[in-house]
C-alpha cells in the first residue's frame, strides 16, 4: 500500500554495497549560492519525524497531492536550531537511511539519470532521453540547479513529460557534509548552512520547472555524512542513493553499461547519467531495455506507489 509523504520520513539500514563511481563531471568548484530562483508559494511545514526502526523499503506515493516548499528562511532557521555544530559519524553513499532499493511485486529497476551541471557536466543527452521517450521507459532525473539553469527549456520539457520524475541533485553538485569533506575531489558543503542552502536551493531549481516539492534528494557524488542526511531529512527530503553503479560515472563502454543492467539485481536503484552525451550510456541502456523487458522487468519511478 502506497505510503504517505509523512509516513514516508523514516530511516532504515541498507545492507547492499555501492560500488565505487567517479562522480558525473570531475571536479567543480563550490561557490557560493545565489538566492532563491523562485518564489514559491509558501506554507509552513513541521518537521517530520523519524524513525529508528526501518521498512525494507519506502516511496513517495504519484497520487499525493502537489505540495508546495515551505519558506525556506524559515525552514532554514528551523533545521540550523537542531542540526548547527552537530559531528558527523559516517560519510559514504549507502550509509543508514539513503534508499538504494524499491519495492515492487514485480520485477522491476528504478532507472535513475543524473544531470550533474557545471564545466564538463551541462550536457544533454538527447539520444539517451528520446529512446526512453520512444520506448515508454519510465525514468527519475536529478537534475542540478546549475544543469536546470544551462537548460531551461529542455528542463520544463522533461518536468512536463509524464515517463518521468524529476528530483533533486543539489544546486552546485556538492557532496552532502556538514564539515566540507570531499568525494572525487568535490568539495562538499562546509557546515550545516552551506548543506541547507545546497538542498534547498536545488529544491527551488525543481519546483520552478515542476511546481513542486521533490522528495528525494541525491548529492552531487551522492556521498552523504549522517548529519547531511538528517537535515536533508528534516527539510523534507528522501535520500536517494543506489545499488547498481550503471555507468561508472559514465566512464563505462557500452558493453559495461548494458551488462551493469542486465546483471542488476530486481528492486535496484540504478545510477546512470544524462549530461554525458559523448558517454556510452545511451547506447547501453539502449541494447539492454529490450532484454531486460522480455525478462519481465518494469521500469518504475523512486516516486510510484508500489505496483500492484
Ligand atoms: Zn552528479
Amino acid at each position: 500500500m502506497p505510503l504517505s509523504r509523512y509516513d514516508r520520513e523514516v530511516r532504515f539500514v541498507l545492507a547492499v554495497a555501492a560500488l565505487v563511481i567517479a562522480g558525473c563531471t570531475g571536479p567543480s568548484a563550490p561557490s557560493s549560492e545565489p538566492p532563491s530562483p523562485v518564489s514559491p508559494p509558501f506554507r509552513s511545514a513541521s518537521a517530520p519525524k523519524t524513525s529508528p526502526l526501518p521498512p525494507p523499503t519506502v516511496y513517495a506515493s504519484a497520487s499525493d497531492e502537489p505540495v508546495p516548499l515551505a519558506d525556506p528562511a524559515a525552514e532554514k532557521a528551523r533545521v540550523l536550531s537542531e542540526y548547527a555544530g552537530r559531528k558527523p559519524r559516517a560519510w559514504g553513499m549507502d550509509i543508514a537511511g539513503v534508499h538504494t532499493t524499491v519495492a515492487s511485486k514485480e520485477p522491476a529497476l528504478a532507472l535513475t539519470f543524473d544531470a550533474c551541471g557545471g564545466p564538463g557536466g551541462d550536457g544533454y543527452d538527447s539520444e539517451l532521453i528520446e529512446f526512453l521517450r520512444r520506448e515508454r521507459v519510465n525514468a527519475t532525473l536529478f537534475l542540478t540547479n546549475k544543469w536546470i539553469k544551462a537548460h531551461p527549456t529542455i528542463a520544463a520539457a522533461l518536468a512536463a513529460e509524464p515517463l518521468f520524475e524529476i528530483e533533486n541533485h543539489g544546486s552546485a553538485h556538492r557532496p552532502c557534509s556538514v564539515t566540507g569533506r570531499s568525494a572525487f575531489d568535490i568539495r562538499g558543503t562546509r557546515n550545516a548552512s552551506e548543506a541547507v542552502d545546497e538542498i534547498t536551493n536545488g529544491a527551488l531549481a525543481v519546483f520552478a520547472v515542476t511546481k513542486q516539492k521533490p522528495h528525494f534528494y541525491r548529492p552531487g557524488t551522492a556521498y552523504f555524512d549522517d548529519v547531511c542526511l538528517q537535515i536533508a531529512n528534516a527539510l523534507g527530503y528522501e535520500a536517494a542513493g543506489f545499488a547498481v553503479n550503471g555507468d561508472g560515472g559514465t566512464g563505462f563502454s557500452r558493453a559495461q553499461v548494458k551488462n551493469a543492467l542486465l546483471k542488476a539485481t530486481p528492486g535496484s536503484i540504478v545510477l546512470l547519467h544524462m549530461n554525458h552525451p559523448s558517454g556510452a550510456t545511451a547506447e547501453g541502456v539502449i541494447e539492454a531495455v529490450p532484454l531486460l523487458r522480455e525478462r519481465g522487468i518494469k521500469f518504475v519511478r523512486l516516486g510510484d506507489p508500489n505496483p500492484k
